[in-house]
């Protein structure tokens, strides 16, 4: 039986370092598969090794391993709460390693310092920094050497340790000490910045409370553990407290502010029925709640789980710098060596420094510092985890590097009319059958939907058409039961048999024999032939944007109902925004024109493209991706799924209340609302221009020192500092998103 473990690793300061652990680890004997994240840090291995063994092969390349019994069950607190430079120091002194380096520095300091005040002999001097670059070089070689042993490869800290060694040789003792001093505390630097970028996502965890109030037989309240909480244990959520599971209320009202899953801070209203998720913030009133998913599985849980897989999943410019870094440093090796030996060898030039010219030798080592990739291969992932926690904080949910560097891409943006743009929850305006008995059939004032008065033949159609639709999910469905159930209707139907959908166009179903369908004026056109007269009151109820969902029984046409759905208050807001970023904007719909066209008018669209069957929009869809490149489609996720498929970039809405959504979507907006896409684009837009400027500066960086080296320009501290600062530079501008508005 396959049996998947999971660990965090320790100390890994350089993305370079997962693959390391990864190959060192593969290697052992019993080992199936190995993964390690540097996104995550974590390791998760398929396959049967003693813990031992696995910890002293982990210990060997210099990291450090941590079993995780059970590791999905409890919430996670963030370790380390302190920031800034105090942090940091943490950071440094919790590590052997890093402490060696920080004793190491401290010694050439003090030699440094004592040299200058006082005339101390020449070797005494050397023999302290060579002590001194022994004790910051030791993890360094260690791991250097074990990484050659056990993985066959050539790493920077071999290649350090080698430039190191090779200026004590030379006689360069404070160069060597220095170079290795600024090269681990660098190092650290940079593993200490990653480590935060990964705690700004284990934050959302830890906005769960750990306990929760269990009232049971109504009136015992008792705190317990969220771990021991089943589903279906009623728990008490004071006023200004965070729910603590998600469930559903069972008694009480109040607003909550349900930021940390949606990312909209609006309070939401919550009653009787409605779902609450853990990690939101309770408002005034007090709610008891029905527990519906145990603590490992509440949404918010869910969220971390996909966005920590999401960080894990490479993006194609890191996929390109990886495979670049791969040749980069055995090269600028070879480019070394080449270097050292054929310019004294072949020209007569110096081995050793001279008097006014630093030798070739030096000139190689100076290179062998140069080689390190670190600042190339950080530049990328550390964009990318911070765009992506950034993202999730304000409830887009982003399934993927790769999906945001797309829709930093993205050129177009279609848009799925029926709850996406529209509110979702239409309402039947007005019906009318062909034998209408009252004149009251004019069409409603939008909003006030009192239907005409009783008359039969107008409730047989509804009922008629309630039957039918109360075996469909479509939101016209659910307007038209809903009409039936106001007009004290429900008696008079039952659920009707073997009810198919017509894609695109309606519902069919038999009822008392007959065949009842119940669908868009397009299908009667083609199929059930009605009056002139009809056609031309649908007409006009579809001029207001109404949709006409007309009624037969295989006999006759028995008439209409007009249903009105309206656009979302913020969607011409949003679509304003999005062509303000010079995004072209489609409505995609399976609604009729006219309709398509009042709501179009009202949000704003560029285009319409209306009666679209489900395969038509995936054409749609194809023909916006050949004229613009890369194209967004945003919709509900559930029967939109084709066309979100076919697009460069799926965007899902609605995802904390739908698993559906959250799950085929590459982006799912937490919130059922628009409002995060406009930011969602400039995010994935500026990690791409971030990562851009991050390869362009650390690669230009690297090709200037290297001609500078190789020109006798360079020395090796300014090499390291270079190196290392760069570094910094490359992380500190990768977690920018993080701080953006
Ligand atoms: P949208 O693009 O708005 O999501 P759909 O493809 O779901 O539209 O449906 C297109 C059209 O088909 C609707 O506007 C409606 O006229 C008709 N239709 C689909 N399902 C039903 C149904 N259950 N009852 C009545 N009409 C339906
Ligand atoms: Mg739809």
């Amino acid at each position: 039986m396959p049996q998947q473990k999971t660990y965090t690793i320790g100390g890994m300061d350089c993305a370079n370092c997962a693959r390391e652990v990864e190959t060192g680890v593969s290697k052992l004997a019993g080992v199936r598969l190995a993964r390690v994240d540097f996104a995550t840090g974590k390791l998760v291995l398929d396959g049967d090794v003693p813990y031992e063994t696995l910890k002293a092969r982990v210990e060997a390349l210099g990291k450090t391993i941590e079993d995780e019994p059970g590791q999905k069950a409890a919430p996670v607190v963030p370790n380390r709460t302190r920031g800034g430079v105090i942090g940091f120091w943490d950071y440094l002194w919790a590590r052997d390693e890093t402490r060696l380096a920080l004793a190491g520095g401290g010694l050439i300091l003090l030699t440094l310092v004592l040299s200058l005040l006082f005339a101390l002999p020449e070797w005494l001097v050397s023999a302290a920094y060579t002590v001194a670059m022994a004790l910051a070089v030791y993890p360094i070689a260690r791991n250097g050497v074990n990484t050659l042993l056990i993985n066959r490869e050539f790493n920077i800290n071999l290649l350090m340790t080698i430039a190191a060694v090779g200026a004590v040789l030379i006689g360069e003792h404070l160069e060597a000490a220095t170079v290795i001093f600024l090269f681990a505390v660098g190092e650290a630097l940079e593993g200490y910045t990653a480590d935060r970028a990964r705690d700004s996502l284990r934050q959302l965890v830890a906005l769960v409370p750990a306990t929760a109030i269990r009232v049971t037989h109504g009136v015992m309240e008792e705190t317990v553990p969220v771990d021991e909480l089943a589903v279906g244990d009623m728990i008490l959520v004071k006023p200004g407290e965070r729910v603590a599971m998600d469930g559903t209320v069972s008694a009480g009202e109040s607003a909550v502010n349900q930021s940390p899953i949606t990312g909209e801070s609006m309070p939401v209203y919550k009653a009787v029925g409605d779902e609450v998720f853990a990690g939101t913030v309770n408002g005034d009133g007090t709610l008891h709640v029905t527990v519906t998913r145990l603590a490992a599985d509440n949404t918010l849980s869910r969220i971390i789980q996909l966005v920590e897989e999401a960080q894990s999943v490479r993006a194609p410019s890191q996929r390109m710098v990886d495979r670049f870094a791969h040749y980069y440093t055995p090269a600028v090796v070879v480019i070394a060596v080449l270097v050292a030996l054929v310019p004294p060898l072949l020209f007569g030039a110096p081995f050793y420094d001279t008097a006014n010219a630093h030798g070739w030798f030096y000139r190689a080592l100076a290179l062998l510092v140069i080689s390190c990739p670190c600042a190339l291969v950080i530049s990328t992932p550390v964009t990318i985890i911070s765009a992506i926690t950034a993202a999730a904080r304000r409830g887009v949910l982003v399934k993927g590097g790769a999906h945001l560097e797309s829709l930093g891409r993205v050129r177009a943006f279609a848009f799925d009319k029926t709850g996406t743009l529209t509110q979702g929850s239409p309402e039947v305006m007005m019906l009318r059958s062909v034998s209408c008995v009252t004149d009251h059939f004019t069409p409603n004032a939008p909003g006030s939907h009192e239907y005409v008065p009783t008359c039969e033949p107008c409730d047989d159609m509804l009922a008629l058409a309630a039957a039918v639709e109360s075996r469909s999910t479509h939101p016209l469905a659910q307007a038209i039961l809903m009409a039936a159930r106001e007009r004290g209707l429900s008696e008079r139907y039952a659920p009707a048999e073997g009810v198919q959908t017509i894609a695109g166009r309606g519902v069919q179903g038999q009822v008392d024999g007959k065949t009842v369908t119940v669908g868009s004026h397009t299908l009667f056109d083609l199929e059930h032939p009605h009056s002139a007269e009809l056609c031309a009151l649908i007409d006009a109820a579809e001029a207001q944007g109404q949709t006409a969902a007309m009624i037969s029984d295989g006999d006759k046409v028995h008439g209409f109902l007009a249903i009105a759905d309206k656009a979302r208050d913020d969607s011409a807001a949003v679509i304003h925004k999005m062509q303000a970023l010079g995004l072209h904007t489609v409505m995609l719909t399976g609604d009729n024109a006219a309709v398509a066209g009042v709501i179009s008018a009202e949000v704003g669209v560029d285009d319409v493209r209306a009666g679209l069957l489900p395969a038509e929009k995936v054409d749609a869809v194809r023909g916006l991706l050949a004229q613009y490149g890369a194209v967004a489609m945003v919709g509900d996720g559930i029967n939109d799924t084709p066309a979100l498929a076919a697009a460069t970039v799926g965007i899902a809405m609605g995802g904390a209340g739908s698993a559906q959504a959250l799950e085929t979507a590459d982006i799912a907006l937490m919130a059922d609302d628009l409002a995060q896409l406009p930011y969602a684009v400039r995010l994935a837009r500026f990690a791409r221009s971030l990562i851009r400027q991050n390869i362009t500066l650390s690669f230009g960086m690297k090709l200037g020192f290297m001609l500078l080296a190789i020109a006798g320009g360079a020395s090796l501290w300014m090499a390291v500092f270079a190196d290392v600062g760069m570094s910094l530079i490359v992380t500190l501008n990768g977690m920018r998103p993080l701080r953006m508005r």
